[in-house]
């Protein structure tokens, strides 16, 4: 296609995207229109087009949202069953399918990820609603052993209003890995979108039209620095959950201290993935290469760190620039595209100095580190990059790059490889090939790494807690996990009496 042509294909999408949709904060069951003139401008990244232009909540308009969530709470939600709840949220589900379309095409221009993986991770969000719909009948307590003249028993209850923060990397399935857990078991959210990839969070919103009480669901598009901010710190929040960077999460945590509300938080990673001498390398090389360059690498559990036996490292090698040359750079709304632009423009500079930065340190680089032109030219696309003779030490081997850069480093024991694994201060996934069960479980339990793959990069499934050990994160999202962390326990003491017949 000609780059004239490209451009065309995604002014056309983005005007029948955007022609009868306004885009606009989501508060108390309604479009909210801050008087403001600040606003946010989404941006097609595979065409550098701007999408939309959406007015942005400052800490005033934050206030006003948690005010809607308390009155959403107070007046019906909390008095609401679970088996009211698990309806409405179904109900929901079946709206937001009707418009899989629709969101599918927002999903794909406002991040830039290729179609198919869109409609994936869109499908994937209606799936984790309605497993958190199907869990709230569970919720319950428990009656504690507690003798003849005392009934003793737990109760467990939502917090009340919740703050969520989401990132621009998966935004409608992190919007329901957030939003499901917390309606689930009886709160109201304030939720904030990232300013560059807010619009599908913003359309389920408004989806969400009539099916909720007004304000059981909030949407605060603005600032992290802004609204993000003044969501965290403040006090009508009485629970905080965000997904993102490690150092924004430290922030996020200092602020929630401030008032005592806990924390879930999901941070970035720099994931490994051992492989050892007998692995299948057919089946390997693919999850290896899956790992990586799935969604360009923007991804927290990305499998950026190859640890590879080396009596195998040549043949590793081969099998993963082999299955690597699946992803190739392309318009993300063309069915057959594999690898799309990177999200921001941001991103795509900081990408760009870890190639330069790579090669600074002394690491071989052996595929890709160019950025395509052509029709791509306007993109902020990178190739899929692989480095070899990476030592740990090195920062393109410690450092979350958030991009499709692969580093290739080589071990030549058990114990150096698990080593070389878990020396980082993250712990989200990790990556295991062997066709050797023990090994595998041995390695499984050894990794210091909150998910484990074997021979495979995924699936995630809503009923597999999700996050990660060290300092890639508090809590879990996803599985009956999570919905816990959005439910605090009361114990009830009844004093008995004796019978008085
Ligand atoms: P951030 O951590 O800055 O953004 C994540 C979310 O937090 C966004 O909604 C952002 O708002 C918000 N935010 C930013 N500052 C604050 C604050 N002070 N208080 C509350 N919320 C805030 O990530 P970036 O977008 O800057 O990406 C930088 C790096 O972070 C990436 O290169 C990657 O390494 C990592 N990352 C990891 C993710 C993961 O899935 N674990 C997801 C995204 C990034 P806004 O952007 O609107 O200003």
């Amino acid at each position: 296609m000609s780059d004239s042509g490209m451009k065309t294909v995604h002014e056309d999408a983005i005007a029948e995207a955007t022609t009868d949709v306004e885009f606009t904060p989501w508060i108390d069951g309604s479009r909210y229109r801050p008087d403001t003139d600040a606003t946010i401008e989404p941006v097609d990244p595979a065409v550098n087009k701007r999408i939309t232009t959406i007015p942005i909540c400052d800490s005033d308009v934050v206030n006003v949202a948690v005010q809607a969530a308390w009155d959403a709470y107070d007046g019906t939600w909390s008095s609401t069953s679970p088996t009211t709840r698990a309806s409405m949220l179904r109900k929901w589900v079946g709206v937001l399918r009707e418009h899989e379309d629709e969101l599918t095409r927002l999903e794909c221009l406002d991040t830039g990820k290729p179609i198919e993986m869109a409609r994936g991770e869109v499908r994937a969000a209606f799936d984790t609603i309605e497993y958190y719909a199907s869990l709230c009948r569970t919720i319950g307590g428990d009656q504690l052993a507690s003798g003849e003249k005392l009934h003793a028993y737990t109760r467990k209850e939502p917090f009340g209003v919740v703050g969520q923060i989401i990132p621009w990397n998966f935004p409608i399935w992190s919007l329901a890995w957030k939003l499901g857990p917390a309606l689930a078991a009886g709160n109201t959210s304030v939720l904030k979108p990232a300013q560059n990839a807010p619009l599908t969070a913003i359309r389920a919103a408004q989806l969400s039209a009539d099916i909720f009480p007004n304000g059981v669901i909030n949407i605060v598009p603005g600032t992290g620095s802004e609204a993000g901010s003044a969501l965290t710190n403040h006090d009508g929040v009485r629970k905080v959950s965000f997904t993102g960077s490690r150092d924004v999460g430290e922030r996020v945590m200092q602020s929630a201290a401030s008032h005592i509300a806990p924390v879930t938080l999901e941070l970035g990673s720099k994931s490994p993935f051992l492989v050892f001498p007998d692995a299948d390398l057919s089946k390997v090389g693919k999850a290896v290469a899956d790992g990586i360059f799935y969604s360009s690498g923007e991804i927290c559990d990305a499998f950026s760190r190859a640890i590879v036996h080396e009596d195998i490292a040549e043949e590793f090698l081969d099998a993963f620039l082999e299955a690597t040359t699946e992803y190739a750079c392309g318009d993300p709304l063309d069915e057959n595209t594999t690898m799309g632009p990177l999200t921001t423009a941001d991103q795509y500079e900081s990408v760009q100095k870890y190639v330069s930065l790579g090669e600074k340190e002394g690491a071989n680089l052996v595929y890709g580190g160019e950025t395509p032109g052509g029709p791509l030219d306007d993109g902020w696309y990178v190739e899929p990059t692989v480095f070899t003779d990476v030592d740990n030490d090195m920062r393109i081997a410690q450092e979350e790059i958030f991009g499709p850069i692969q580093t290739i480093q080589t071990f030549d024991s058990y114990e150096e490889g698990i080593n070389l694994a878990n020396d980082t201060r993250f712990g989200l996934s990790a990556g295991i090939g062997t066709e050797d069960t023990s090994l595998a479980h041995r390695a499984a339990a050894d990794l210091e790494s909150g998910i484990v793959y074997v021979n495979d990069y995924g699936p995630i499934l809503p009923e597999a807690p999700y996050g990660g050990f060290k300092q890639s994160g508090i809590g879990k999202d996803l599985g009956q996990e999570s919905l816990e962390h959005y439910l605090q326990t009361k114990s009830v003491y009844v004093n008995l009496d004796d019978p008085t017949c």
